[in-house]
């Protein structure tokens, strides 16, 4: 797998606390990258040194092949980025800010470049109102301009901070659904979020920073699954702890774990003594119980849900 961002020891010191805390990032080529971290744990940090906005105190960077800072010139132009609340000119409409921001790039033909600005509206579902002066666009809208802003180039490489913060629960689905889009298309994403369900619902692969530390950074496929052990749903689970002599694990209220991952087999023995079976299925871990058991309690302020 090509290395997409690779940092190496990557620390961010300012004055005595260490915002970040010697890191060592793995995004590949075609990962939806879920960067997940309490307020307060260094994901904007992190993604300001990437980009080459803030330097590091030490450590190394690789984006795109190239040593960061230095290969900013060469390799920020395939990268879309979208840090905080981004900025742009309130008196402007939606299309003229994405213009101002194209006639930073490379030169191109004005109908062509025009027909990009519409299109990247479309895709972030702004073109109602891309001819409306920002300052009268919501949290959200304004969200969404700063996304468009970051696909204009058609970048192999997202990078993304809270993209879906201030979006209300239908626009979180879009841009979720926009972010699965580009993805299929071969677009790698990096995205920090502070939210479970937004990674566990989008990622492939999920980094876990804790106090600036990355205490977790794996497939998101390999972090949930299958545990070994099936769960049954019963009306009477007494039933099944006497019917599966020895293999019942645990019981909360209809619920019982077994061990095995033979879903079926379970299910034939518990027919055969004729006990009630209303729901069957692998155990999986959840996120929120892998990102608990690797970060402790202070992730408690990683939201499992909004
Ligand atoms: P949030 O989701 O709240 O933005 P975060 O995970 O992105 O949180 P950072 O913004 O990276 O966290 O901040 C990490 C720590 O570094 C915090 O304790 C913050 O107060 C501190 N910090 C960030 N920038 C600076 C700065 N310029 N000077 C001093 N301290 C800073």
């Amino acid at each position: 797998m090509t290395s997409v961002i690779t940092t190496r020891a990557l620390v961010k010191r300012y004055g005595a606390l260490r915002a970040v805390d010697g890191i060592d990032l793995d995004v590949r080529a075609g990962d939806v990258y879920g960067f997940l971290g309490a307020n307060g744990s260094g994901k904007t940090t992190t993604v300001r040194m990437l980009l080459g906005l803030v330097l590091p105190t030490s450590g190394e960077i690789e984006l795109l092949g190239g040593r960061m800072p230095r290969a900013g010139r060469r390799v920020l132009p395939r990268v879309g980025a979208l840090i905080e609340a981004p900025a742009s000119y309130g008196h402007l409409s939606g299309r003229e800010n994405l213009a101002l921001l194209d006639a930073s790039g490379p030169a191109g033909p004005w109908r062509t470049r025009k027909h990009r600005i519409a299109e990247v509206l479309e895709q972030v579902g702004l073109a109602g109102v891309g001819r409306r002066p920002v300052k009268a666009y919501s949290l959200g809208m304004r969200q969404r301009l700063g996304l468009a802003g970051a696909l204009l180039r058609r970048p192999e490489l997202l990078v993304l901070d809270e993209p879906t913060n201030g979006l209300d629960p239908q626009g979180i689905t879009e841009i979720r659904n926009l972010l699965l889009e580009l993805h299929r298309a071969g677009t790698t994403v990096f995205l920090s979020s502070h939210l479970l369900a937004e990674v566990e619902q989008l990622c492939t692969r999920v980094g876990v920073l804790d106090r600036g530390r990355l205490v977790l950074q794996e497939e998101l496929a390999t972090l949930t699954a299958p545990t070994g052990a099936t769960v049954v749903q019963t009306p009477t689970p007494d039933r099944v702890r006497q019917a599966l002599d020895g293999r019942v694990t645990a019981i909360d209220g209809e619920r019982v774990v077994v061990r095995g991952a033979d879903p079926a087999e379970v299910n034939r023995l518990l027919v055969s003594a004729g006990i009630p079976v209303t729901g069957l299925a692998l155990q999986r871990p959840t996120l929120e119980q892998v990102v608990l058991a690797a970060a402790g309690p202070s992730t408690d302020r990683v939201e499992a849900s909004r």
